[in-house]
């Protein structure tokens, strides 16, 4: 579980605001259109979901790449 707390701002830049729609890279503002000072808590939690899933996404490209040098093993041994 990723604490929104350990993002780093550029993390959470990276991902579009759910709640006042700051495109990725601008910062939030209220809906005043003055900046906000703080990012908004929706948009951290977005911005630590998506880091999780490329975390997994990660994670997933690894397994699948030992699990092919372990075929090509077991093709490379029958022959
Ligand atoms: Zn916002």
């Amino acid at each position: 579980m990723v604490v929104p707390e350990k993002l780093t701002p550029r993390q959470i830049l990276a991902v579009r605001c759910p709640v006042c729609l700051a495109k990725p890279r601008e910062k939030c503002t209220l809906s005043t259109g003055k900046p906000c000072l703080k990012t908004h808590l929706d948009r951290r939690l977005f911005a630590a979901k998506m880091s999780r899933s490329e975390n997994f996404g990660q994670a997933t490209v690894r397994v699948v790449r030992e699990a092919t040098s372990r075929t090509f093993d077991l093709l490379f041994h029958h022959r």
